[in-house]
């Protein structure tokens, strides 16, 4: 694993916060990362990252840590919505339909060698490490139902039992949040996700579904909201409460 700064992408601006609470990681979609490179380096594009890590484990370095990089674009978590103002931008070479299309070994090790770093330096949690499509699922899918959360996430879902599921479902009947879209929709809210324009749009409720199964349950990723679906929310929803507030 190497650090290189030989490329420096001139597409960022001063962020708008001083704190940094978000690390966002991003698939390229491109052939290779010289391709990644170039993508990102270059001014019509206007995009960016601050880091950029390839098939082989080497990290390239393309904006500074203090900057304010262009990789989320329009998007939302927990009511935040100048993403690129408060994250660490992180694109990985890989794409699912050419030859890059391989979380490789080396990548992901360095790519949790980056992030303890970055955690650690900015006390960033756990819960705060997100996709592009966390923050945009309705126009981004990456890094994708293959990229392996569970490899760079310690954070699970500790607290499983049947008697807490009950009693949270009955908790939102009492609170007159009946349907299973009501209750998916009032979880993922309080997770992060943007839901605002989800109800009464099942094409958008599909990709938000999808979104959320392709970082928290990847064994399930159809787009529907099924049983196994609405209870691992509820678990989760329980989780946080748990653990994050
Ligand atoms: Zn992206």
């Amino acid at each position: 694993m190497k650090l290189i700064k030989k490329f420096k992408s001139p597409n960022f601006n001063l962020r708008k916060s001083k704190k940094i609470l978000f690390i966002i990681i991003h698939y390229t979609a491109l052939k290779n990362y010289k391709y990644a490179i170039s993508h990102l380096c270059n001014p019509k594009k206007k995009v960016s990252s601050h880091f950029l890590i390839t098939q082989s484990g080497n990290i390239f370095k393309l904006v500074d840590e203090k900057k304010r990089a262009w990789h989320a674009g329009l998007s939302y978590w927990n009511k935040f919505k100048d993403i690129n103002s408060l994250s660490i931008g992180i694109e990985l070479d890989y794409s699912f339909n050419k030859e890059n299309n391989t979380f490789s070994e080396n990548m992901i090790n360095s790519l949790t060698f980056l992030l303890k770093k970055l955690k650690k330096k900015y006390n960033i949690k756990n819960h705060n490490i997100l996709g592009h499509s966390d923050i945009s699922p309705f126009r981004k899918i990456d890094p994708g139902i293959n990229f392996p959360w569970q490899k760079i996430d310690d954070t699970h879902l500790y607290f499983k039992s049947d008697k807490n599921l009950k009693k949270i479902k009955l908790w939102f009947k009492k609170n007159n949040i009946k349907s299973s879209q009501e209750i998916a929709l009032f979880i993922l809210s309080f997770i992060g996700y943007d839901t605002t324009k989800v109800k009464q749009n099942n094409q958008l409720l599909r990709k938000l579904i999808f979104a959320y199964q392709s970082h928290y349950l990847q064994s399930n990723c159809n787009g529907k909201l099924d049983s196994k679906t609405l209870d691992f929310l509820i678990y989760h929803l329980y989780n946080n409460l748990l653990t994050i507030y």
